[in-house]
Parts: C-alpha cells; structure tokens; sequence
C-alpha cells in the first residue's frame, strides 16, 4: 500500500488527537493542568518519558500536542512546541539556541518586539545583532563573525511586505554553519515552507492568520528534532506554554487555514490592483504584483502573495492620518491577519517613535499604509478605502 502523507488540506482538517470514551466527532478540550497515572511503577515510566505520557500542561497536553502536529506535518518539520504568544515562541528559540557571546545575523526589517529583544534584551547576555537591509543581502556575509551562530529573518517583512529569498539565505547558513531561524508569520505553513529552503526552525505568531479570526494570542517553533527538544526543556522549565484553551481554538482555526488563506490573497491582489491604478497613490508593494522588486523570488517560495499590501499615499504624514481618519469600514487596529480588514498607518502609530531616519531603513516611508485585506465581499473593502482616499 502507497504511504503517501495525507494532503495539506486532509491534514490540518483531520490531523486529530485519539478521542475519549465519547466518541465525540470534534476535538474536545482538555482544560486539565495535571494528569494521573495508574500507579507508582507507570509514573516512574512517564517521568523517565519510557513512555509518551502527559504529565503536566506546561510540558504538554492533548490539545497543544494535536495543534503541534499539526503545524509539525504542514511545515515538513520533525517536531515543534505551542507557546502562549508569537513572542514566546521567539524568545524562547533564542534563549534556547543562543548562549552569552553569541551574535545573531539578521534583517533590519523584523517585526517591533523581536527587534526590541535584539537591542534591549539580548545585549543582557553580551549577546549583539548586525542587521543588514532588505536590499542589501549581498551584504550577509560580511556580517558573519567567528561567534555568529544565528541567522534569522522574516519574509513577507512587516509592514513593507518586502520578500528575502529563502534559497539564498539558506545556502549562506549552510555554508557559514550559522542556524536559519525563520519568521514564517505572514505567509503561514499553506503560502511558504522554510524548512525546504534550509531553515532549523520556523517560528509562527499563531495570533495572526493561523488563528485568522482575532480571538486568541499564540505561537509556535517547529524544526529539527534535537533544537526543538532543547527548545522544549528550556519552555517546559521558564514556563511560556500555550493554554490548552487556545490549542483548542488553534487547533479547529486550521481546518479553514487553506479556504481563509486562498480568499485573503484573492482579496489582497484586488486590493493591490486597484491601489496601484489610483491617483493619490504613489507606489503599491504586494508579493504577486509584476512590479514588486522581488516578485521572482516571491513566485519561487511563495503559492499566493499573501494578506497584506502595503501602499504610499501621496502627502506624507498628514494624508495617511486622513486617510485613517476617512475610514468607514475597515478597522483601526493593530492586528493583523483577521477576517476583518485592517488599516494602519506605521508613521504616526506603531513606528513613531522612530526617527524618520530610523524609519526608512526598515522601508516605512511617512505615506505608508498598511491594509491587512480580510475577508468581506472584495467590493466593500474597495470601496472604502476609495472613499477615504479620496475624501479631502
Ligand atoms: C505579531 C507578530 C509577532 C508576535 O506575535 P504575538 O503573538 O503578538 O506575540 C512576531 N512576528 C511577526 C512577524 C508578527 O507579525
């Protein structure tokens, strides 16, 4: 009989735990924090992990292990872990991988808190980054020093949607020794996998498209089997673990990753499209749009462009807060990844407090609009941003 793996689609739809004495069709939730054993001799085993067990949630439970696999199988990875937040899941593969005197190699364009763990945190422990710029890739490897051991990137990049190629950064990872750590948030598990590209472990915010619905907070690293077991031991003993609760809402969000994702793009490139053939904007940046710098690279590691576009309005500053201000329907929020439409305007919100400087070099111009295209008919969200970006 052929052993073929089962499609993406079949398995974030039936990738599911055993089931208990009920025989219910969908997952149950196991909001339990410890569990029991039979006696001494089957703790003794459990603890000395003879056997797979559950001990306690912090180290696993049924509903963050079904999750788990999941991401696992959808990433071609060999084992992973659920963390409360995105950001646990970043930390926790740099507190694991990283040991003091280390340095990390990395793209200026990461998103806020994980360059705020580069520059405020991770120093703590002597432990420095050199950045190099979305543009500049020939630039990598004249960053790798002797103590280098991670390279580490995200593509679609937030909020430019600028695109890294994967293939490249995996070849100057295996040829300096470096670990590739990847933040596959944007593209999620069904648009991109980084492992076929070389990456050691793929880090997701869950929070965004995964979950897709704006409801809980999560994230995950899945990789190789020995880092993710390091990874493991570290999460098991700081204590970032995913709830069993938001496993169970995760876990249920993936069975309609691959139709949410597909109409989010569809939506996107409309949005994209439009936006490009509009007046009062002077440049669209959107993976699958011709005129993306890297839309080669985009249509190698990518099966869709994407949820967010990224646009300058003409005007600067000023015109982005009307825009904002113009807005009916979409929202305001700094969310991403919803079935709702999301407008932001990085200059005068979420990247403020930089210089203007400080700003371009991760690709943030003073017009920047940010729209997390959801999944409302593509003409209401059309003709809303038409509306307010002709409203002056
Ligand atoms: C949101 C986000 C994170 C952080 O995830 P949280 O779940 O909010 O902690 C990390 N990386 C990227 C690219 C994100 O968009």
């Amino acid at each position: 009989m052929e052993t073929k793996k089962p499609s993406f689609e079949t398995q974030a739809i039936r990738g599911q735990t055993e089931r208990s004495q009920f025989s219910e069709h969908s997952t149950p939730l196991y909001l339990t924090s410890s569990f029991v054993f039979d006696d001494a001799e089957d703790m003794r085993a459990s603890f000395a992990e003879e056997k797979e067990k559950n001990l306690y949630s912090r180290f696993s439970n049924p509903n963050t292990t079904e999750f788990v696999n999941k991401i696992v199988a959808m990433e071609g990875a060999e084992a992973g872990y659920a963390f409360a937040t995105g950001m646990a899941a970043v930390f926790s593969t740099f507190g694991t991988l990283l040991n003091a005197g280390d340095h990390i190699v990395s793209c200026r364009s990461v998103f806020g808190s994980t360059h705020t763990l580069f520059t405020k945190y991770l120093p703590k422990w002597n432990i420095e980054t050199s950045y190099f710029k979305v543009d500049e890739v020939d630039q990598i490897e004249n960053l790798i020093q002797p103590n280098t051991k991670i390279l580490y990137a995200e593509s679609p990049t937030n909020p430019a949607v600028d695109i890294l190629d994967l293939e490249l950064l995996g070849a100057i990872a295996k040829k300096h020794n470096l670990l590739l750590v990847i933040d596959n948030c944007f593209a999620t598990p069904y648009l991109q996998n980084p492992i076929k590209y070389g990456a050691d472990v793929v880090i997701h915010s869950a929070t965004k498209l995964i979950d897709g619905q704006g409801r809980v907070l999560g994230g995950v690293a899945v990789g190789n089997a020995d880092l993710i077991r390091e990874i493991y031991l570290f999460s098991r003993n700081t204590g970032p673990a995913m709830s069993p609760f938001n496993a169970w809402v995760l876990s249920k969000s993936l069975e309609t990753l691959v139709i949410r994702v597909e109409k989010h793009c569809e939506n996107a490139l409309k949005v994209a499209e439009f936006l490009e053939k509009h007046d009062n904007v002077n440049w669209v940046k959107y993976p699958f749009l011709k005129n993306h710098p890297q839309y080669e690279v985009a249509k190698k590691q990518m099966k869709l462009g994407g949820n967010v576009v990224a646009f300058e309005i003409k005007g600067g500053v000023e015109a982005g807060i009307n825009f904002l201000n113009a807005i009916k329907m979409c929202s305001l929020s700094a969310n991403l990844g919803d079935t709702r439409t999301i407008v932001t305007h990085p200059a005068s919100t979420t990247h403020s407090k930089l210089t203007e400087t400080d700003r371009l070099e991760v690709s943030i111009t003073n017009g920047l609009v940010r729209v997390s295209v959801g999944l409302e008919n593509s003409n209401d969200i059309l003709k809303d941003l038409k509306q307010a970006l002709e409203s002056r």
